[in-house]
């Protein structure tokens, strides 16, 4: 039977997994969609199997979460049943989290920042703004005005165990952590925003200082975490903090195995990364006594975020829906599937 922990828990994790559609890349190469998504929380996938006699055939898995978005699902639809929800949580004191996770390729960027893969770069539609567009307009309530808040942005990108502020020239950041645990990146630039427009603004700048003098944008990206925090302060104490997250690809299974020094460490720094995040994710609001903040850098950044009683996370799971991509599919649902 559920008990009251449990049911607080289940407030306080929301798990969702979305789905994008084919893409002209695996179209052309006639690869199959084996995803499907029967029911709004079930995610099914065809996995090819092959027999013994070497015919091939289908078996099927099946993973239940909060919310299952399929490929029609628009970014508006996804923000509203993931983080919309949070915003009440910061304007209520609280301290929120929102992450975007999966295989790089998978729609992370798309969902959290928007769309950045044409000419017409368009940020207004992606989670980031969206939640600053509901933080303007909750502003507005009467209980919230009197309350005399202030709205401040950061951006920043943790690569290789390394914080750059991206508001700043990716300027180096050291983390320091003070006797009581307090966490704190000296020198992150925090812009005080008045407008969603400001917002915009900020998200551009952070995104072409993200790319600027890489050879391959994507290719740097999937190493990355990109954090974009929204922090609502009153007479300068910090009331709420909103922590929108778009880590690196969780592909890294060629990595460990690369003959390039550099690219074995940073793969390794990754998984480090996203599996210190699943426990602390896991020990949300509980206090427990052995949550891995220290084991990486991201979840040393993000500590204050994990341990109030009134902190609430989402996590959502982007999936290609390519048969090329089945094994990375499954990784990613299965790790999604234990954050709970
Ligand atoms: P990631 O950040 O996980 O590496 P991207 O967000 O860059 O992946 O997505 C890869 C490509 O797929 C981009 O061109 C993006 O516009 C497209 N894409 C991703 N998700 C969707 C979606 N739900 N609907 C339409 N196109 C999408
Ligand atoms: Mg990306």
């Amino acid at each position: 039977p559920l008990t009251t922990a449990d049911v607080i828990e289940e407030h306080r994790i929301c798990v969702c997994v979305r789905k994008r559609p084919l893409n002209k890349k695996e179209l052309t190469m006639k690869d199959l969609d084996v995803i499907t998504i029967p029911s709004k929380d079930v995610v099914m996938v065809h996995e090819p199997k092959q027999k013994v006699d070497l015919t091939r055939y289908l078996e099927n898995q099946t993973f239940r979460f909060d919310y299952a978005f399929d490929d029609s699902t628009s970014n508006e639809m996804v923000y509203r049943f993931t983080a919309r929800p949070l915003v009440e949580t910061i304007f209520e004191r609280g301290m929120a989290t929102c992450f975007a996770y999966g295989q790089t390729g998978s729609g992370k960027t798309h969902t959290m920042g928007g769309d950045f893969s044409g000419k017409n770069q368009d940020c207004s539609k992606g989670i980031y703004a969206l939640a600053a567009r509901d933080v303007f307009q909750m502003l507005k309530k009467a209980i919230y005005k009197k309350l005399d808040l202030q709205v401040y942005a950061t951006f920043f990108e943790i690569y290789s165990g390394k914080v750059f502020d991206l508001l700043n020239c990716k300027a180096k950041l050291r983390v320091l952590e003070d006797g009581k645990q307090q966490v704190q990146v000296v020198g992150l630039q925090e812009k005080e925003v008045k407008c969603t427009e400001d917002v915009l603004k900020l998200i551009e700048v952070g995104n072409s200082c993200r790319t600027s003098g890489q050879t391959s944008a994507n290719a740097h990206s999937s190493r990355s975490h990109a954090v974009f925090q929204i922090i609502l302060r009153r007479k300068g104490k910090m009331h709420g903090k909103f922590s929108l997250i778009d880590l690196a690809g969780n592909e890294r299974g060629a990595d460990t195995s690369s003959a390039d020094r550099q690219t074995r460490l940073e793969g390794a720094e990754i998984n480090k990364s996203l599996l210190a995040l699943k426990e602390c994710i896991r020990a949300l609001g509980r206090n427990k006594p052995h949550t891995p903040f220290r084991a990486s850098k991201l979840t040393q950044v993000l500590r204050d975020s994990f341990i109030g009683e009134n902190s609430r996370t989402c996590m959502i799971a982007t999936i290609s829906p390519g048969m090329t991509s089945c094994e990375n599919t499954l990784n990613t649902l299965r790790y999604a599937n234990r954050v709970k």
